[in-house]
């Protein structure tokens, strides 16, 4: 099964995310992500076979995670994919060595795929006709977090759909 680990956004954040992302569907077309799917990817783990998807349900219920609050400030954009994303201006620390702690845990479970660089973001948007969001008012929002999930994604007609197959403790 594909999976992934992710931090989901608590409702009222969704609801804001779901905001910029109509905003910038109006003016860069394009599919725009459901609200249910919006979520920031810690970890892409890709294929996963059964027996070490039950290890990582057993990790992630038994995980801990350092809370914190992610400042979203800018917009930006994936070319290639027609991306436009909402993410941060500057690098966020606390990210950057939670998603070192995470990718030092899953090759201890074997797993390979740590990117060379993390770039953290929420994609709005794919396969976006124009990729220039800078027009659009600039996002301010905060995300605070204090759990993390390990996401199952299946391959639907109209792109790809997300369960949550099990979530870290309540920190
Ligand atoms: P679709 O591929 O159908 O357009 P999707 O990209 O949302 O939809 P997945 O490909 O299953 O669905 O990806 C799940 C999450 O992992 C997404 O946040 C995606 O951006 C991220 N992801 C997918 N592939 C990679 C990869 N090779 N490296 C890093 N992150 C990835
Ligand atoms: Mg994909």
């Amino acid at each position: 099964m594909r999976l992934f680990l992710a931090l989901v956004p608590p409702l009222d954040l969704r609801e804001r995310l779901g905001a910029l992302a109509d905003a910038a569907h109006a003016r860069c077309g394009g599919r725009r992500m459901p609200d249910e799917s919006l979520h920031l990817t810690l970890a892409f783990l890709g294929e996963v076979g059964d027996e070490q998807a039950s290890e990582l349900v057993d990790w992630m219920c038994r995980l801990a995670v350092t809370p914190g609050e992610w400042r979203l400030d800018a917009w930006g954009h994936f070319r290639r994919p027609g991306i436009v994303w909402v993410g941060g201006q500057a690098p966020d620390a606390a990210l950057g060595v939670l998603h070192k702690r995470l990718w030092d845990a899953l090759e201890e479970f074997g797993l390979a795929g740590r990117p060379a660089h993390f770039m953290p973001h929420v994609t709005l948007l794919r396969r976006a006709k124009r990729l220039d969001a800078s027009r659009l008012p600039a996002p301010d929002l905060v995300w605070g977090y204090n759990q993390l999930d390990l996401v199952q994604s299946t391959i639907h007609d109209r792109g790809s759909r997300y369960v949550s197959l099990a979530r870290s403790l309540e920190s």
